[in-house]
């Protein structure tokens, strides 16, 4: 028997977590598929998203991948290029950059060719990591738009609390006042701003998050958006042990039985991406019912209560997160988010669809 941990994705979910994104907005959909599709492996991504208007990711040799797989559709570079080399490539295939700083001008001033490229001229309207600000915006767009390389330039900016209670309007107030000065496509709004602020949806939405079934607010669950989890991370228990009280479990003896216990040991740990902040308590479902983590996660394995489960023991399903164990509350019990636990995944769990 292979170690038991695999990771389904679920094509169908992804599908249905379009149409949930398409029934919310009349704009094109660019999916983001950085990361590996969060994770997820972007060609099995790209597949079951087929039906989306663009693809949006970081590194051009898997923008590359997508068109050789036969993808026609928008596929843009979220960081643009790096050196002159990724310009051709650009060109080559057919694909769209971003332009968010000074040094990149100066790159494309370098470039030789005509009429090839569609840019995506993003403006930092608060978020401070990349773009022109509203005061250099204007010089910053003459220069691109001038070149004889341009082609279609379309506004792009991202929002830093489209999730949280400050909200968008101070941004959107800005970028809409640029936004007025040309006749360009725009481009704003994330999962959250496409759930959220339909005022925010401009031509193009870009959403990540609610496509692999997470939610982007703390407040509000995949389920309540009508988002189905992609990813079940599932394993099984490879052994039980019996606890007296005052027996410790794991590493630095983070959980201690306060009475008899039966604690069943998971082929899952932080080598294959499990959080290893994970706190006592969080969830872990054995044979479909709830139940929880104990102790610290180890690299390989980590442990759950059994005892109110006695018919569980070796050999018995298990699931991480996914179907039936929102990932949103193992992140927030480990302190962080489901994108991050996505992104972690590593390649020796076995994926399949
Ligand atoms: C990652 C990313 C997105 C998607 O954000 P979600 O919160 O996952 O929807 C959109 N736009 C940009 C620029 C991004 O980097």
């Amino acid at each position: 028997m292979p170690r038991p941990i695999q990771a389904f994705i679920d094509q169908n979910a992804l599908q249905n977590n379009l149409h949930a994104a398409r029934r919310s907005t009349s704009a094109r959909i660019m999916a983001v598929i950085k990361a590996n599709g969060y994770g997820h492996g972007l060609l099995r991504v790209a597949e079951a998203l087929a039906a989306a208007d663009g693809f949006a990711l970081l590194d051009i040799q898997d923008a590359i991948a997508l068109r050789e797989a036969g993808y026609r559709q928008t596929i843009l570079l979220l960081e643009g290029f790096f050196t002159e080399t990724d310009l051709e490539r650009i060109a080559e295939y057919d694909l769209s950059c971003v332009i968010h700083s000074h040094w990149q001008i100066s790159l494309l001033d370098a470039y030789p060719g005509r009429g090839t490229l569609d840019v995506w001229f993003k403006l930092n309207s608060g978020m401070q990591r990349l773009g022109f600000t509203p005061e250099e915006s204007a010089l910053a767009m003459e220069a691109v738009r001038r070149h004889k390389a341009v082609r279609e330039i379309t506004l792009m900016s991202h929002f830093p609390n489209a999730d949280e209670a400050a909200g968008v309007s101070a941004q959107l107030a800005v970028l809409n006042d640029i936004a007025g000065k040309y006749r360009m496509a725009r481009s704003w709004a994330n999962s959250a701003a496409l759930l959220r602020y339909p005022a925010t949806h401009g031509d193009w939405v870009r959403p990540g998050i609610m496509l692999y079934g997470a939610s982007p607010f703390a407040e509000i669950t995949a389920q309540q958006l009508g988002l189905k989890p992609v990813m079940t991370l599932r394993s099984r228990i490879i052994a039980v042990q019996s606890l007296a009280a005052g027996d410790e479990v794991g590493y630095g003896a983070k959980f201690r039985a306060d009475r008899p216990m039966r604690i069943g040991i998971v082929a899952c740990g932080y080598a294959d991406g499990y959080p290893r902040h994970a706190i006592n308590g969080t969830p872990v479902l054995v044979e479909g019912r709830r139940t929880q983590l104990l102790g610290r996660v180890s690299m390989d394995m980590l442990s759950v209560d059994l005892t109110a489960l006695p018919g569980a023991g070796a050999g018995s399903q298990v699931v991480l997160w996914g179907e039936g164990l929102p990932i949103d509350e193992i992140a927030a019990a480990a302190g962080t988010i489901s994108y991050e636990l996505l992104c972690a995944l590593t390649g020796r769990v076995p994926c399949l669809t």
